[in-house]
């Protein structure tokens, strides 16, 4: 799937942006990346910055990716689509993307102090692993439908124990972790006082999340409140567990992604991602071990989604304010009236900036679905369209909106990833593709490659960008169908017989399905 992606993006970059820009078009061709810089807001500094990878075009970026021990949460959805389009987006702006999202399936903790997959294998009745594989495939499985790309390393903790046991003794070789009865811990209040960076991601001072640790099982051994876990020994019928140089046991939550992503990006690489909610203290405390260990900082750039809420409050079970993505997908919740699509999810998801809240409703998701269907129907008709049929000037006012508009998807994708202002640039666009169907606008008045770069940019944005696709069924066996009908209704009007031919068009025009002669025969659209 990847490959086949990036193979697309690569014929999309083929089409050389500056050629359209005619007083241009003997210099070097630019990349996009140079003609559209792009800025980012960053939660570490709190600004929007123009971002600069170490190693250009080559780009890192690392996102925590899931805890295999139940499926994933809706609102996790959202943050991984977020970074699917941002991961798009830049290799669709000509950069070399290495993307890494780790699979947490060992030594995330609950607050009792038991793991969470342990806890859940015991319920399932099932091994561990048995628990980390199911769950992993599962979230595939919702990862695929909601059509994001495979990350290029997929790595996962329990397969890189030796990496973390190493980054452990780095931490206490440099000074910055200290062994009590076999378990490792970071000396957060030491990190603090050299650096004054603990906090500096969360906004928080040291004093106020002294008061919120809450890592109970550890507190006697830990020299200072504020300090954590990077390795622990295994209790008498802990399951994960692994020899190491202090005791049998596994690694703390938060090192797996500092040891993967070091490993996989390097000390320190571009772009570091996950939901808000992972600033403190998994952000924090991997931000506190890289330096430990490798005496730098492991991100340039952090970027931080927002929360998912449902009918204005924050999603809950407690209080039965909660729906699956499977729920969602099959209609089966009382709190919606209807299946939703995945890519009509996955668009409701692109309507508002990555770093807004979102508010989950019916009506919302009844919005996000017309609006899903009014992109993909111009989709089908600038399929249609033949940037060579078109016989305009480059000067003709025509031609410089389409060029503006192409040209503006751009500008609002690299100012931080705006995907709710790149959606209402292509509505535009789709209002001119609309007129330019029904010939409104007349093929004599723009130019063909005015024409071709805005079909392209169009098309480029919602399939390659967005990764928005036709939904299937249309274009299968309803398809079929419609043809079968439009051939019975071409025949009837060659035998003139009209009653029959507009019957047949009624009938259509009242299913929803809109059809239209022209040209080079009748197309249809929804
Ligand atoms: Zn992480």
């Amino acid at each position: 799937m990847i490959l086949k992606s990036q193979q697309m993006g690569k014929q999309f970059m083929k089409m050389d942006i500056s050629s359209y820009d005619r007083t241009k078009s003997m210099r070097k061709a630019m990349k996009n990346y140079d003609k559209y810089p792009l800025y980012l807001y960053n939660s570490l500094s709190r600004k929007k910055e123009k971002f600069i990878p170490i190693h250009e075009p080559h780009v890192g970026l690392y996102v925590c990716g899931p805890t295999v021990y139940n499926d994933v949460h809706i609102g996790n959805c959202r943050t991984f689509v977020s970074f699917d389009v941002m991961y798009r987006y830049l290799m669709h702006l000509g950069y070399k993307v290495r993307y890494v999202r780790n699979i947490t399936d060992v030594g995330h903790l609950m607050d009792t102090g038991e793991d969470k997959l342990v806890q859940r294998a015991r319920l399932e009745k099932l091994e561990p692993m048995e628990i980390a594989h199911k769950y992993t495939q599962r979230f595939r499985h919702i990862m695929s439908l909601l059509n994001t790309l495979t990350p290029s390393i997929e790595p996962i903790a329990s397969g890189h124990v030796p990496e973390q046991i190493e980054m452990v003794q780095r931490i206490i070789d440099n000074g910055y972790g200290y062994i009590v009865n076999g378990s490792v811990y970071f000396d957060t209040k030491k990190f603090a006082k050299e650096t004054g960076q603990y906090g500096e991601l969360s906004g928080r001072i040291l004093e106020d999340l002294l008061a919120e640790s809450r890592e109970l099982k550890s507190q006697d051994e830990k020299r200072d409140p504020a300090d954590f876990a990077i390795w622990m020994k295994a209790e008498d019928g802990h399951i994960m567990r692994w020899n190491s140089p202090w005791s049998e046991g596994f690694p703390g939550w938060h090192l797996e992604c500092s040891a993967m992503s070091t490993k996989y990006l390097g000390k320190t690489f571009d772009i570091h991602g996950g939901g808000s909610d992972l600033k403190f203290p998994h952000h924090e405390n991997e931000i506190a071990q890289n330096y430990g260990a490798c005496r730098t900082a492991p991100a340039n750039y952090w970027i931080h989604t927002n929360m998912l809420l449902m009918n204005g409050r924050k999603m809950a079970k407690s209080d039965g304010n909660t729906i699956t993505p499977e729920q969602l997908m099959s209609g089966e919740s009382e709190h919606i009236s209807q299946a939703y699509h995945p890519m009509s999810i996955r668009f409701f998801f692109l309507q508002a900036h990555y770093s807004s809240t979102l508010d989950l409703s019916d009506d919302a998701l009844i919005a996000a679905d017309r609006g899903f269907r009014r992109l993909m129907n111009s989709l089908k008709i600038v399929k249609n369209l033949h940037s060579d049929h078109f016989t305009g000037s480059p000067d003709h006012p025509l031609s410089v909106e389409l060029v503006r508009l192409a040209d503006q998807c751009y500008r609002e994708m690299s100012d931080d990833f705006n995907t709710a202002k790149t959606l209402a640039v292509l509505f535009e666009m789709a209002g001119k593709i609309n007129e330019i169907d029904s010939q409104i606008i007349s093929e004599k008045d723009a130019d063909p490659a005015s024409v071709k770069y805005f079909i392209e940019t169009y098309t480029g944005f919602i399939t390659d960008v967005l990764g928005l696709q036709p939904i299937r069924e249309e274009g299968g066996k309803i398809d079929e169908v419609i043809r079968i009908l439009l051939d019975m209704r071409q025949k009837a009007r060659q035998e003139k017989d009209f009653a029959q031919s507009d019957e047949i068009r009624d009938q259509l025009a009242k299913a929803g399905i809109t059809i239209k002669d022209g040209k080079e025969g009748t197309t249809y659209h929804f």
